[in-house]
């Protein structure tokens, strides 16, 4: 650009979008504009090529310059280094399909080849019938965060990797929103498994046929069900699965959608309440266990036992939980598994040959927020920071260090937003407390907060004319549990209705026991350890968030770290449509507009002496 500001960098924008020219470089941050549909995103035959001679500044814009620069700093003879991409964007940016290409172009920049490099390709993939899912915003929305460090040997070739996940959203289990679907894999079952597995494991014929799935659409536009059965039976293969594997991951799952079948109803004249006869012997067939059934629960008082009964309600809810607990097992053995097959437990980690890339769910807003969202957006905040720090205070430094002369540039920092989620007598901190205090509430955990906080970050929902954020009334029922919280991205209505349960995560204490007890071995063995520990010691599902974002942020910080920033030119997943409102609000609160600001008043390159006079 020869006048760089943000009209003329908007403007660049959407002429490089209509000639298909999605990726550009703004200083040191890759932005790739999301098509939504195929262009020839193949980086030139020869870049590989030149990838390995050129200094890393000559490469055009392309997530293959990014792998291929990554990849140079690592192998570097003397202080080559742990490298990571970390791909940043709202959700349906496009983060998980660049990270696809990124991988597919190490493997060939490296020339791996075999068994490993395959399920590391492939485990992406895999992935995403487990764990994504179709929303609102994307039809094949991540529903969890990953963490996928690729390891090279002395060749230089990938030898291993290691896969970590985060946060599988877990309320979609047991129901698919309205306009939304459950996690792929359900459909892909229904759709495309055939006989006798089949009726083995009495899968119905569609997916009205089950509860958990009844509430959502069907269909996802794009996603072909039949061939995603295929697909992911193939690629349990080829990670590693054997067909007895495999099919021990599919009875659980059919036993997940069965268990969402079963009603509960008051029999009377006890009150206590049977489930529906039929559908509980299915559940205990596909799930083979016997014994205390979840219409009950037994509770020691003052040193004796008794059994209580639960109303219909709260068995469904305890049903439901089962059912999050068993997919969430699975999801979690599956991703060990893979973890297996790929070698982790052979790492050298201090070898410094490896490259992490981060895909995390993106920034979410949507009508009605809950403790998942929280939890997503404020993973998006950690991974801003990472950004801020990495590169606008970088840079900054540098040019002070180098006596360049450069106004100082104002940048959206978001140290106070993670300082309020994060800290002492903060968001996550007070639901924590509120989980431990007797007669702990939503309802209190809400208000506490309306107290504590005197931030201009929170504020109580705006009643009154205009008053809901999106136009829509919410029922006065959740009048008290709401707050609104200003994030790096944007404003979101939070509505905190069952949170203290949903961070506390625990099952009562018998179920492990009961799963445990299944004569079916990968159950068994999924819930064992849960069984033998003390279920109420469990952290909340909030402290173990915060545990493992934290050994993420250590991780990322240890690494040399490459920037992509994916943004989406209109909120429809329309392709050729470039709105211009909606691609400036990504660009100002992701910081690429300050970068901008950044480059245009030092120097937008720096090229090292030798580089130089080579060049000139
Ligand atoms: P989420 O946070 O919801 O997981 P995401 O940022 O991972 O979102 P993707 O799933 O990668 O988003 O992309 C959403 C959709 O956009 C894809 O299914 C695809 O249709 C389209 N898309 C993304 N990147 C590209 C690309 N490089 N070329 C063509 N289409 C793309
Ligand atoms: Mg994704």
């Amino acid at each position: 650009l020869g006048d760089v500001n943000f009209g003329a960098m908007l403007h660049a924008f959407k002429l490089r979008l209509e000639k298909d020219a999605i990726f550009t470089n703004i200083g040191p941050v890759l932005v790739v504009m999301n098509p939504y549909k195929p262009v020839n995103s193949c980086a030139p035959s020869s870049m590989m090529q030149m990838a390995k001679s050129t200094s890393a500044e000559d490469l055009p814009p392309h997530c293959h310059s990014t792998v291929a620069r990554a990849y140079a700093a690592m192998g570097e003879l003397k202080g080559g280094s742990p490298q990571s991409v970390l791909v940043s964007g709202e959700s349906g940016a496009g983060k998980t399909e660049t990270i696809k290409l990124c991988m597919s172009a190490l493997a060939n920049l490296s020339r791996s080849a075999g068994s490993t490099t395959e399920a590391a390709l492939e485990s992406g993939l895999l992935l995403e019938a487990f764990g994504n899912a179709m929303t609102v915003y994307n039809h094949n929305s991540s529903r969890f965060g990953k963490w996928v460090a690729l390891h090279f040997g002395k060749d230089m070739k990938i030898s291993a990797g290691l896969i970590l996940s985060y946060l599988l959203e877990q309320s979609r289990i047991v129901s698919a929103p309205p306009g939304e679907r459950n996690y792929h894999v359900f459909y892909y079952m229904i759709a495309g498994m055939p006989e006798p597995l089949r009726s083995q494991l009495h899968l119905e014929d569609s997916p009205a046929d089950y509860a958990y799935l009844r509430d959502g659409e069907t269909r996802a536009p794009g996603i072909d069900d039949i061939g995603g059965w295929d697909h992911l039976t193939s690629r349990l293969e080829l990670t590693g699965f054997d067909e007895a594997e495999q099919r021990t991951i599919f009875e659980l799952l059919a036993a997940v959608l069965a268990l969402g079948n079963v009603r509960f109803v008051e029999a009377e004249p006890e009150r206590s309440a049977t489930p529906k006869e039929l559908e509980v012997k299915l559940v205990s067939r596909v799930l083979k266990i016997s014994g205390p059934s979840v219409a009950s629960k037994r509770l020691t008082r003052q040193g004796s036992a008794y059994t209580l009964a639960l109303s219909p309600d709260q068995c469904a809810d305890t049903r439901d939980a089962v059912a999050r607990a068993i997919y969430s097992a699975v999801f979690d053995h599956v991703i060990k598994h893979l973890n297996g097959t790929l070698g982790a437990g052979s790492i050298d980690r201090n070898s410094g040959r490896s490259i992490g890339f981060l895909d995390i769910f993106g920034f979410e807003n949507f009508t009605f927020n809950s403790f998942e969202q929280l939890c997503i957006n404020f993973t998006n905040e950690t991974l801003q920071q990472h950004f801020t720090n990495s590169i606008i205070k970088r840079q900054q430094d540098e040019w002070k260090r180098e006596g360049v002369a450069c106004a100082h540039i104002s940048f959206p920092d978001n140290t106070a937003q993670i300082e309020l989620l994060d800290s002492k007598g903060g968001v996550m901190a007070l639901l924590d407390e509120e989980c431990t205090v007797p007669k702990g509430s939503d309802e209190g955990y809400v208000s506490k907060m309306h107290n504590a906080f005197k931030s201009e970050l929170y504020s109580k929902p705006r009643r009154g004319k205009g008053a809901n954020l999106h136009g829509k009334a919410t029922s006065a029922k959740f009048d008290k549990l709401q707050f609104i919280f200003r994030h790096y991205a944007g404003e979101v209505q939070y509505t905190a209705n069952r949170w203290l349960e949903k961070n506390r995560g625990t099952l009562h204490p018998d179920l492990p026991k009961l799963l445990a007890s299944s004569s079916r071995p990968l159950l068994a063995a999924l819930f064992a350890e849960r069984a033998a520990s003390d279920e109420t010691k469990r952290a909340t599902v909030g402290a173990s968030f915060r545990a493992s974002l934290r050994a993420l942020s250590e991780t990322m910080a240890a690494t040399k770290q490459h920037f992509i920033r994916c943004i989406k030119p209109n909120m429809q997943q329309r392709c050729d449509d470039f709105n211009g409102q909606v691609v400036s609000r990504q660009l100002r609160y992701t910081g690429v507009a300050a970068v901008v600001e950044i480059q245009r008043s030092g120097y937008p390159i720096s090229y090292s002496h030798s580089n130089f006079i080579g060049r000139y």
